[in-house]
């Protein structure tokens, strides 16, 4: 599947907003919104209007930037969203929340959501017991999410092992670090999730 593979800096500086995209780095000095917080480009300092669809449209990219989705893909997580009982874009939300690499990442076992990627799709994962290498891969309550045990001493791991001892995970989320397993425990509510988003503005930018 292909996927952005361009400085992800910039869009935060696109998006106005710390997306956290680069794992430790965005916490540091170093972060390139905290030194340059305009958008990019050589017209990025100019100052311009925004419309409903403006601000529709950026919300919608915030939202697909910050779980490294394409618009396809978005898109079908939407019409999903859609169908199913309930607010609109908070299941929209707990559709992304509960991907494979999102889970790895809220466990605190990868640095980020493009680290969460790269480790499933080299195969390091099993969900309920089954070797898995799919990203996008839909998590449900009651699934184990594992590093699986050949893997374990490998060097990714042995990295985050001691973050994953004194990890916090979300409350929909447990976590065994001696066995390198977390479970989901119940799908996501939104205030479980936190993210300063305004997801009623996406469904606006598909509802037009
Ligand atoms: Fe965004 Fe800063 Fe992280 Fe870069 S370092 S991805 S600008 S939050």
């Amino acid at each position: 599947m292909a996927r952005y593979t361009g400085p992800v800096c910039r869009l935060c500086r696109r998006e106005g907003a710390k997306l956290f995209l680069k794992g430790s780095r965005c916490y540091t000095k170093k972060c390139s919104f905290e030194r340059r917080p305009t958008p990019p480009g050589q017209h990025g300092v100019r100052r311009r209007k925004v419309g409903d669809y403006g601000l529709q449209l950026r919300e919608k990219q915030k939202v697909r930037r910050i779980y490294r989705v394409l618009e396809r893909q978005f898109h079908n997580y939407f019409e999903q969203a859609e169908s199913r009982p309930g607010v609109t874009g908070e299941n929209l939300l707990r559709i992304l929340e509960l991907r494979l690499d999102n889970v790895v990442f809220r466990l605190g076992i990868a640095a980020s959501r493009d680290h969460a990627r790269q480790l499933v799709t080299h195969g390091h994962f099993a969900v309920n017991g089954r070797p898995t290498n799919v990203p996008s891969f839909h998590c449900k309550p009651g699934d184990r999410v594992e590093v699986r045990a050949s893997r374990r001493e490998r060097e990714p791991f042995k990295a985050v092992s001691e973050a994953l001892r004194s990890g916090q995970v979300p409350e929909w989320l447990t976590l065994d670090p001696a066995n390198f397993t977390g479970t989901i425990v119940a799908a996501p509510r939104r205030d479980q999730m936190p993210l300063e988003l305004n997801e009623q503005l996406v469904v606006e930018y598909y509802s037009r």
